[in-house]
């Protein structure tokens, strides 16, 4: 399997890790490619968008010319794992807790709604345990940093997990989306759903 990156900013290592992790828990082996052009989407089997700043990575993204390849790659069927400020990037609705629209680029494929900066200052930043039935018994360490909130899906998309009023994971057909960040605990189960049950051909 080869598991693109998105490698323009934020929490990329964290992801290669826990690739790591899973290849050594399933005796398996991952091509991981750090995408940073758009010719580096050739051949993908998967690919994750990290957490960082969302504007940050779509404006960078956009500029290269990769934000139209990724997503016309996804649209024809690259699995794709949004994290936290992926999860902003792959929705088609977003604004600001605070700031209301705004206007970055996007792209805007699922049918959720996102709110930036959900959970505002008291609680930027924040882990609690979360049931996720779609990857399997017993809690998940859900950590949350300056995180989002899925406020809606429709259509195709489907709610996976919820934390109180607000969705943290969500699926539509090839895309996966949480709010939370999978990466940085050393629980490999949410990776695995995606290269496994999302990414399965
Ligand atoms: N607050 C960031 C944003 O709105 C997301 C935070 C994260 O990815 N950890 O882009």
């Amino acid at each position: 399997m080869r598991v693109g990156i998105l490698a323009l900013q934020g929490g990329v290592y964290e992801h290669a890790y826990m690739l790591k992790q899973v290849v050594d828990k399933r005796e398996t082996s991952i091509d991981v490619v750090f995408v940073k052009r758009p010719s580096q989407l050739r051949g993908l089997d998967a690919i994750i968008i990290p957490g960082g700043e969302s504007t940050t990575i779509g404006v960078v993204a956009e500029h290269t010319g990769l934000l139209g390849e990724l997503r016309e790659a996804i649209e024809d069927g690259l699995p794709v794992m949004g994290v936290c400020a992926g999860a902003i990037l792959l929705a088609k609705s977003v604004r600001d807790r605070r700031v209301g629209e705004t206007k970055q680029p996007l792209l805007g494929l699922m049918n959720i709604e996102v709110v930036r900066n959900y959970y505002g200052r008291q609680r930027e930043s924040f882990e609690i345990d979360v049931e996720i039935p779609a990857v399997g018994k017993g809690p998940f360490r859900a950590v949350f940093i300056r995180a989002p909130a899925i406020t809606k899906t429709w259509g195709e998309a489907e709610p996976l997990a919820r934390l109180d009023e607000a969705i943290i994971m969500a699926r539509q057909g090839n895309m996966l989306a949480t709010t939370f960040h999978p990466e940085l605990t050393s629980d490999t189960r949410i990776h695995e759903y995606f290269l496994y049950e999302v990414a399965r051909k």
